[in-house]
Protein backbone atom coordinates (compact mmCIF):
# COMPACT_ATOMS: atom_id res chain seq x y z
CA UNK A 1 0.00 0.00 0.00
CA UNK A 2 1.84 3.42 -0.88
CA UNK A 3 0.12 6.88 -0.58
CA UNK A 4 -0.81 6.95 -4.23
CA UNK A 5 -3.47 9.27 -5.58
CA UNK A 6 -6.08 7.05 -4.70
CA UNK A 7 -5.47 6.66 -1.21
CA UNK A 8 -4.58 9.89 -0.29
CA UNK A 9 -8.33 11.21 -1.87
CA UNK A 10 -10.10 8.01 0.39
CA UNK A 11 -7.67 9.40 3.11
CA UNK A 12 -8.64 13.40 2.66
CA UNK A 13 -12.80 12.05 2.25
CA UNK A 14 -12.54 10.19 5.45
CA UNK A 15 -11.25 13.00 7.52
CA UNK A 16 -13.35 15.54 6.21
CA UNK A 17 -16.15 13.47 6.98
CA UNK A 18 -15.05 13.37 10.51
CA UNK A 19 -15.23 17.40 10.70
CA UNK A 20 -11.79 18.18 9.73
CA UNK A 21 -12.09 21.05 7.13
CA UNK A 22 -9.24 23.50 7.42
CA UNK A 23 -7.51 23.79 4.70
CA UNK A 24 -4.07 24.82 5.86
CA UNK A 25 -4.49 21.57 7.84
CA UNK A 26 -6.06 19.32 4.81
CA UNK A 27 -3.30 20.09 2.84
CA UNK A 28 -0.35 19.23 5.62
CA UNK A 29 -2.40 15.66 6.27
CA UNK A 30 -2.17 15.49 2.43
CA UNK A 31 1.35 16.07 2.41
CA UNK A 32 2.79 13.68 5.16
CA UNK A 33 2.63 9.47 4.72
CA UNK A 34 1.12 8.33 7.65
CA UNK A 35 2.92 4.84 6.24
CA UNK A 36 6.10 6.46 6.87
CA UNK A 37 5.49 6.21 10.62
CA UNK A 38 3.69 2.35 10.97
CA UNK A 39 5.85 -0.29 10.34
CA UNK A 40 5.33 -4.20 10.30
CA UNK A 41 2.05 -5.78 9.72
CA UNK A 42 -0.19 -2.52 10.63
CA UNK A 43 1.57 -0.46 7.43
CA UNK A 44 -1.10 -1.80 4.82
CA UNK A 45 -3.47 -0.07 7.33
CA UNK A 46 -1.71 3.69 7.50
CA UNK A 47 -4.47 5.08 5.28
CA UNK A 48 -7.62 3.92 7.24
CA UNK A 49 -9.01 6.26 9.87
CA UNK A 50 -7.80 4.33 12.79
CA UNK A 51 -5.53 4.18 15.58
CA UNK A 52 -2.78 1.81 15.39
CA UNK A 53 0.05 -0.19 17.31
CA UNK A 54 3.52 1.11 17.77
CA UNK A 55 6.71 0.24 19.29
CA UNK A 56 6.86 0.72 23.59
CA UNK A 57 3.04 -0.73 23.50
CA UNK A 58 1.97 3.24 22.74
CA UNK A 59 -0.03 3.96 19.53
CA UNK A 60 -0.37 6.25 16.54
CA UNK A 61 -3.63 8.23 16.70
CA UNK A 62 -6.24 8.32 14.63
CA UNK A 63 -6.03 10.50 11.81
CA UNK A 64 -9.17 12.20 12.40
CA UNK A 65 -8.20 12.83 15.70
CA UNK A 66 -5.20 14.23 14.46
CA UNK A 67 -6.81 16.66 12.02
CA UNK A 68 -9.27 18.09 14.70
CA UNK A 69 -6.76 18.21 17.26
CA UNK A 70 -4.23 20.29 14.81
CA UNK A 71 -7.44 22.40 13.58
CA UNK A 72 -8.32 22.89 17.26
CA UNK A 73 -4.72 24.84 17.89
CA UNK A 74 -5.25 27.41 15.09
CA UNK A 75 -1.43 27.49 14.17
CA UNK A 76 -0.41 30.69 12.41
CA UNK A 77 2.97 29.90 10.49
CA UNK A 78 4.76 32.08 13.19
CA UNK A 79 3.94 30.22 15.93
CA UNK A 80 6.35 27.77 18.50
CA UNK A 81 4.67 24.42 19.41
CA UNK A 82 5.23 21.93 21.95
CA UNK A 83 3.81 18.31 21.47
CA UNK A 84 3.99 15.84 24.84
CA UNK A 85 3.96 12.44 23.54
CA UNK A 86 5.83 11.80 20.26
CA UNK A 87 5.09 8.19 19.77
CA UNK A 88 5.31 7.75 15.96
CA UNK A 89 6.44 11.45 14.76
CA UNK A 90 3.24 11.44 13.17
CA UNK A 91 1.26 14.22 14.77
CA UNK A 92 4.78 16.25 15.08
CA UNK A 93 5.25 15.63 11.19
CA UNK A 94 1.57 17.91 10.57
CA UNK A 95 2.39 20.27 13.22
CA UNK A 96 5.80 20.94 11.61
CA UNK A 97 3.80 21.86 8.18
CA UNK A 98 1.73 24.70 10.12
CA UNK A 99 4.38 26.06 12.67
CA UNK A 100 7.84 27.56 12.66
CA UNK A 101 8.86 25.32 15.14
CA UNK A 102 8.42 22.16 16.51
CA UNK A 103 9.56 20.79 19.74
CA UNK A 104 8.15 17.30 20.78
CA UNK A 105 8.99 14.90 23.88
CA UNK A 106 8.68 11.44 24.90
CA UNK A 107 9.53 9.18 27.61
CA UNK A 108 10.29 6.62 25.62
CA UNK A 109 13.82 6.82 24.23
CA UNK A 110 13.32 4.20 21.21
CA UNK A 111 10.12 5.87 20.09
CA UNK A 112 12.38 9.10 20.03
CA UNK A 113 14.99 7.99 18.30
CA UNK A 114 12.68 6.21 15.60
CA UNK A 115 10.69 9.25 14.99
CA UNK A 116 13.54 11.36 14.93
CA UNK A 117 14.86 9.18 12.22
CA UNK A 118 11.84 9.91 10.06
CA UNK A 119 11.98 13.49 10.37
CA UNK A 120 15.39 13.44 8.79
CA UNK A 121 14.30 11.15 5.92
CA UNK A 122 11.18 13.41 5.06
CA UNK A 123 14.00 16.62 5.42
CA UNK A 124 11.52 18.34 8.24
CA UNK A 125 14.15 20.73 9.61
CA UNK A 126 12.36 22.82 12.12
CA UNK A 127 11.23 19.67 14.09
CA UNK A 128 12.96 18.81 17.49
CA UNK A 129 12.14 15.59 19.47
CA UNK A 130 13.75 14.51 23.10
CA UNK A 131 13.67 12.29 25.73
CA UNK A 132 11.89 14.01 28.60
CA UNK A 133 9.14 13.78 30.70
CA UNK A 134 6.87 16.03 29.40
CA UNK A 135 4.14 16.68 32.49
CA UNK A 136 6.90 18.95 33.80
CA UNK A 137 6.97 20.81 30.24
CA UNK A 138 10.30 22.10 28.41
CA UNK A 139 11.45 24.96 30.17
CA UNK A 140 14.79 25.57 27.73
CA UNK A 141 12.15 26.53 25.57
CA UNK A 142 9.60 28.31 26.41
CA UNK A 143 6.89 29.76 26.73
CA UNK A 144 5.51 28.55 23.64
CA UNK A 145 2.65 29.71 21.66
CA UNK A 146 1.02 26.48 21.44
CA UNK A 147 0.81 23.22 23.58
CA UNK A 148 -0.52 19.51 22.21
CA UNK A 149 -0.61 16.70 24.54
CA UNK A 150 -1.23 13.54 23.17
CA UNK A 151 -1.43 11.57 26.33
CA UNK A 152 -4.48 12.06 28.81
CA UNK A 153 -3.65 13.94 31.72
CA UNK A 154 -6.68 13.95 35.10
CA UNK A 155 -6.24 17.75 34.89
CA UNK A 156 -4.50 19.91 32.49
CA UNK A 157 -0.36 19.92 34.40
CA UNK A 158 0.17 23.16 35.67
CA UNK A 159 3.70 23.04 34.51
CA UNK A 160 2.24 23.17 30.87
CA UNK A 161 -0.25 25.93 31.38
CA UNK A 162 2.62 27.76 32.81
CA UNK A 163 4.96 27.26 29.89
CA UNK A 164 1.50 28.65 27.60
CA UNK A 165 2.45 32.23 25.90
CA UNK A 166 -0.45 34.73 26.46
CA UNK A 167 -2.83 33.92 24.32
CA UNK A 168 -1.68 31.06 23.33
CA UNK A 169 -3.67 27.92 23.21
CA UNK A 170 -3.38 24.27 24.62
CA UNK A 171 -5.19 21.22 23.34
CA UNK A 172 -5.22 18.58 25.87
CA UNK A 173 -7.02 15.06 26.63
CA UNK A 174 -8.36 15.10 30.45
CA UNK A 175 -9.47 12.11 32.31
CA UNK A 176 -9.19 8.58 33.91
CA UNK A 177 -6.97 6.67 31.94
CA UNK A 178 -9.14 3.66 30.84
CA UNK A 179 -12.70 5.73 30.65
CA UNK A 180 -13.24 8.24 27.86
CA UNK A 181 -11.67 11.27 28.04
CA UNK A 182 -12.86 14.53 27.16
CA UNK A 183 -10.64 16.57 24.63
CA UNK A 184 -10.14 20.07 25.96
CA UNK A 185 -9.04 23.75 24.39
CA UNK A 186 -7.59 25.82 26.81
CA UNK A 187 -6.63 29.37 25.88
CA UNK A 188 -4.56 31.37 28.00
CA UNK A 189 -5.51 34.89 28.40
CA UNK A 190 -4.07 38.57 30.20
CA UNK A 191 -5.87 37.29 33.25
CA UNK A 192 -6.25 33.59 33.12
CA UNK A 193 -7.41 30.52 31.16
CA UNK A 194 -10.05 29.52 29.32
CA UNK A 195 -11.47 25.89 29.20
CA UNK A 196 -13.79 24.33 26.13
CA UNK A 197 -14.13 20.78 25.80
CA UNK A 198 -14.69 19.84 22.48
CA UNK A 199 -15.60 15.94 22.24
CA UNK A 200 -14.80 12.54 23.61
CA UNK A 201 -11.31 10.89 22.68
CA UNK A 202 -9.29 8.23 24.01
CA UNK A 203 -5.54 7.84 24.39
CA UNK A 204 -2.97 6.69 26.34
CA UNK A 205 -2.11 8.13 29.67
CA UNK A 206 0.51 10.49 30.61
CA UNK A 207 2.49 8.66 33.02
CA UNK A 208 5.15 9.95 35.07
CA UNK A 209 9.35 9.50 34.82
CA UNK A 210 11.43 8.30 31.72
CA UNK A 211 10.58 4.65 30.46
CA UNK A 212 13.03 2.14 30.41
CA UNK A 213 13.17 1.33 26.82
N1 LIG B 1 1.38 11.87 18.99
C1 LIG B 1 1.69 10.47 18.74
C2 LIG B 1 0.81 9.51 19.51
C3 LIG B 1 1.03 9.61 20.96
S1 LIG B 1 0.70 8.19 21.94
C4 LIG B 1 1.71 10.13 17.29
O1 LIG B 1 1.44 11.02 16.45
O2 LIG B 1 2.03 9.00 16.94
C5 LIG B 1 1.11 8.94 23.49
C6 LIG B 1 2.58 9.06 23.75
O3 LIG B 1 2.72 9.80 24.95
C7 LIG B 1 3.27 7.73 23.97
O4 LIG B 1 4.30 7.55 23.06
C8 LIG B 1 3.82 7.83 25.42
O5 LIG B 1 5.10 7.26 25.58
C9 LIG B 1 3.88 9.34 25.60
N2 LIG B 1 3.88 9.81 26.99
C10 LIG B 1 3.11 9.40 28.03
N3 LIG B 1 3.43 10.08 29.15
C11 LIG B 1 4.42 10.95 28.82
C12 LIG B 1 5.16 11.93 29.53
N4 LIG B 1 4.97 12.18 30.82
N5 LIG B 1 6.10 12.64 28.87
C13 LIG B 1 6.33 12.42 27.54
N6 LIG B 1 5.65 11.51 26.82
C14 LIG B 1 4.70 10.79 27.43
Amino acid sequence: MSFDAESRMQFLFALRSQGVTDKRVLAAMEKIDRGKFVRGIFAERAYEDMPLPIACGQTISQPSVVGLMTQALEISPRDKVLEIGTGSGYQAAILSRLARRVYTVDRHRRLVAEARAVFEALELANVTAFTADGSHGLADQAPFDRILVTAAAEDPPGPLLAELRVGGIMVVPVGQSDAVQTLIKVTRHESGFDYEELRPVRFVPLLEGLSRD
